[in-house]
């Protein structure tokens, strides 16, 4: 261990002016200058100029003290030499001074002009420290403040070369201690330090916790720097954008998009909630730059908000007879319907309120469902808006698509309000029973919302994500199939049936309305086309098929097309439509109504459906061959038409002994049954009493009378079950000539709905079973085999049942015989 002789102990003392230093530390071996202003100062340092120029340094504990006290100065500080003195303007000297040694203050000798002090230098404390120990403390403290250097950048790069040379450590750390940019109360300490060792610790543990500092402030720096310049470099961007689009006129309409909208939102008439989103929605996009795709979405959206009439109404008038006559007006017969109509009108008006059930008007089409609600719409001074549900599946067709979607849009109820403008339209919800159900959801479900009256004040569409109140509005509906229509929906509906058109009523909706409106229509007078009366039946039979009059209307637009041509083109006054002349205008005939028959002919009956068209009739063939059993249906049966032949055949079977033909045909014979129009699909189980009545004439060899057309289900027992739609299929039998039409028994409630210009030119027969049904329908009664007595009691099934007198209308029918009874002979 070597001993640090460097600083031999021989501690002197001096007595010397004092300059008190205000934030500044004077190390020995450093060479600095400052500014001397204090009078105290200034004469202390005349004094040292005097005296070998000489001086000691020492800084003052406040900082802001004038004219410190004897206290009031640190005791330890440096003795340096003046080495320069240099007046400036102002009573200020600019002092050069180079540190020479540590002293400590012993006494104060004089305080006035200037203080006196006598100090005592301070050794270098020979500590026994190890030189190895030293060195390494030495170079810790010059590569730390290499370090420190680089991070400061105050640092001039040869005092950091200069210190690499040092090889005293008490120089090396007076040096750097000089050097650092540190609190004078930090140096002060390192000044204060005699041991060497201790005080190169100190030094380093100072320089760490700088180095550290300023690591810390560097990163700060850089983060705030890298942040800057990305909003600079985005503020850049966006001016040259702004400047673009200023330039290709684009950039004003933005802007003036938005104000547009505020305006708009100032106007008022938006709920509370709506306006807040709006707000809402216009900051969002006021934050976003105009090229953002999000900022179409968000106007898009704001646009429809705004367009939505969430306030706006038409007054509605309640005047049952404006309503009575405008539906006269607009409509021919339709009695009933304008009846209920009317009903429905007044209870409305006493309640006040539109809760309750909805109108469904369900019918063929053409029958003026439609035209039926848009004079509802008119007279009541709402707004009409049609929505077609046919085709719909999806749930989110009736409540819209959420936002987060791409090309996301409102539902269709929404969309029907848009169209409107006003919250209280009527809106007609057309084709209800055509919406169905699929994996995306039920849309009825939805649909039952939009009609609960309870629940629809606050109707949730996803895309607008904001309660609209329905309550307003008022729903009619149609529908063409009522067994289509989900049951939900059905059960809150007031089903109004607008069942199909009469030949004559046909005529005179044609003749008041369509021919009418098609001729102004086409921009003809009314003098310039003339239709004849007989041509207008004709259309009707021969050029449509139809329940409604919608293909009549088509055929007379398409007659007036033609009529506008040629008085054009052949500069004519006049054009009269006659029956010769109607096939110039609209080709040849389309239809042949199934007429009846010329003659009573064996094996072939008339049965009568139901399409969704109107009626029809329908005749079925039977025909017998030798052969071995086999039965052959045709004509595109369903499954329920192929069962209920089964049926017949089954019926026919146990009842062969009393219909007179052979028990065992069904062995001996191949019977093929055909329903003609065999490219039309036709089903359902109300030609069950038709099959039977045809497979018996066919069997039995007995004709069935010509004017003779029947409906209904047939059971094992030859039971007559009911069927639907028995005005359409009235009205289709009428129409071809038929004069007794046959009905099951619990049909005969809708006799009365045929209108009474049909009704009193036909015979119904209400038929309870099918012993009833033949009578009625075959020229003659089958002679029933006869067996003996005994044979008869144990025969099961015979059958005791016995066909009433029903026949309806006072015309008798000829060719009835009466009930066969089993005589003994
Ligand atoms: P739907 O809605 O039942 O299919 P529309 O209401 O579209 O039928 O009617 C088709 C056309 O027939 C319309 O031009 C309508 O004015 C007319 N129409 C239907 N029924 C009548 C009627 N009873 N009186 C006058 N015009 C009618």
């Amino acid at each position: 261990m070597a001993e640090n002789n460097q600083n031999k102990n021989i501690e002197e003392i001096y007595s010397l002016p004092l300059l008190p230093l205000r934030g500044l530390t004077v190390f020995p071996h450093m060479v600095l200058h400052f500014d001397v202003g204090r009078k105290v100062s200034v004469k202390a340092l005349e004094q040292a100029m005097l005296n070998n120029q000489m001086i000691f340094l020492t800084a003052q504990k406040d900082i802001n003290s004038e004219s410190p006290k004897q206290g009031e100065v640190y005791k330890i500080g440096t003795i340096a030499k003046v080495k320069q003195l240099l007046r400036l303007p102002g009573d200020t000297i600019r002092v050069l001074v180079e540190g020479i040694k540590r002293a400590k203050i012993l006494k104060f000798t004089q305080t006035e002009p200037y203080f006196t002090v006598e100090v005592k230098e301070i050794a270098q404390k020979n500590t026994r420290v190890r030189k190895v120990e030293l060195e390494a403390l030495m170079r810790q403290v010059i590569m730390n403040f290499e370090n420190y250097a680089k991070l400061t950048n105050r640092i001039a790069p040869e005092i950091a070369a200069s210190i690499e040379t040092i090889e005293e450590p008490a120089r090396l750390s007076d040096i750097v201690a000089s050097n650092l940019f540190i609190k004078v109360d930090s140096k002060q300490e390192l000044l204060s330090e005699n041991n060497i060792k201790t005080r190169l610790t100190k030094l380093l543990e100072v320089m760490s916790k700088e180095i550290e500092i300023l690591q810390i402030e560097r990163e700060i720096s850089l983060k705030v720097k890298k942040q800057i310049d990305k909003s600079q470099k985005e503020y850049y961007l966006r001016e040259q954008l702004k400047a673009i689009q200023d330039e290709l006129g684009e950039g004003e309409n933005w802007n003036s998009e938005i104000e547009g909208y505020k305006e708009r939102l100032a106007l008022g008439g938006y709920p509370i909630e709506v306006e807040e989103k709006l707000i809402k929605e216009l900051g969002r996009l006021k934050k976003m730059h105009s090229a953002a795709p999000e900022g179409s979405v968000i106007r898009t959206y704001i646009e429809w908000v705004l367009d939505l009439p969430w306030n706006k109404k038409t007054e509605e008038i309640l005047s049952l007879e404006l309503a009575s006559n405008i539906l006269e007006k607009d409509h021919y017969g339709l009695e009933k319907v304008k009846e209920r109509i009317i009903e429905f009108l007044a209870v409305r008006k006493l309640k006040n309120s539109l809760k309750g059930p909805i109108i469904c008007l369900a019918g063929p089409p053409g029958v003026g469902k439609t035209s039926i609600a848009k004079s509802v719409a008119r007279a009541l001074n709402r707004k009409y808006v049609r929505l077609s549900l046919g085709g719909v599946r999806d749930e989110a067709e009736i409540r819209g698509h959420r936002r987060t979607y791409v090309g996301a849009m409102p539902g269709r109820i929404i969309n029907a309000l848009k169209q409107a403008g006003t919250k209280n339209p009527l809106i007609l919800l057309d084709e209800i029973d055509k919406m169905s159900s699929d994996f995306k959801g039920d849309p009825a479900s939805a649909m039952l919302e939009v009609l609960d009256g309870e629940q629809n004040f606050s109707f949730r569409d996803h895309y607008l994500e904001l309660p609209f109140d329905l309550s307003d509005v008022l729903f009619l509906t149609t529908a063409n199939n009522l067994s289509t229509v989900p049951k939900p929906l059905l059960d809150r509906m007031e089903v109004i049936d607008i069942s199909g058109y009469t030949e004559e009523e046909k005529y005179n909706i044609a003749e008041m309305y369509l021919i009418p409106k098609q001729i102004k229509e086409h921009g003809l007078l009314k003098r310039q086309l003339r239709f004849e009366s007989a041509v207008v039946r004709d259309i009707i039979n021969y050029y449509t098929r139809e329940a409604g009059v919608r293909g009549l209307e088509r055929n007379i637009a398409k007659v007036c097309r033609k009529a506008a041509k040629t008085i054009i083109a052949e500069d004519r006054k006049v054009i009269t439509v006659s029956k010769k002349n109607l096939v110039n205008f609209l080709g040849i005939k389309r239809y042949h109504y199934d007429k009846a028959c010329r003659i009573d002919e064996v094996g072939i009956a008339r049965g009568l459906a139901w399409t969704p068209v109107g009626g029809d009739t329908l005749s079925i063939e039977v025909n017998l061959m030798k052969g071995e059993g086999k039965i052959e249906l045709t004509g595109q049966l369903g499954d329920v038409m192929k069962e209920s032949a089964k049926i017949a055949i089954s019926y026919i079977r146990s009842r062969a002994d009393e219909l007179g033909i052979e028990n065992d045909f069904y062995k001996n014979y191949d019977i093929h049954v055909h329903v003609p129009e065999g490219a039309t699909p036709k089903d359902g189980p109300s030609a069950g009493i038709t099959l039977a009545t045809s497979l018996i004439s066919a069997l039995t060899g007995i004709p069935v009378k010509r004017c003779v057309a029947m409906t209904g289900e047939i059971t094992l027992r030859g039971k007559v079950l009911p069927i639907g739609g028995v005005k359409e299929k009235v009205l289709a039998a009428h129409r071809a000539g038929i004069t007794t039409i046959i009905l099951p028994g619990e049909n005969e409630k809708d006799i009365s709905d045929i209108p009474e210009t049909i009704s009193k030119n036909l015979n119904f027969v209400i038929a309870e079973n099918m012993e009833c049904v033949l009578q009625t329908a075959l020229t003659s009664m089958p002679i029933p085999i006869l067996k003996e007595v005994s044979e008869m009691n144990n025969d099961k099934v015979a059958h005791n049942e016995k066909c009433q007198d029903n026949i309806q209308s006072d015309a008798s029918i000829t060719g009835i015989t009466p009930k066969t009874t089993v005589i003994k002979q």
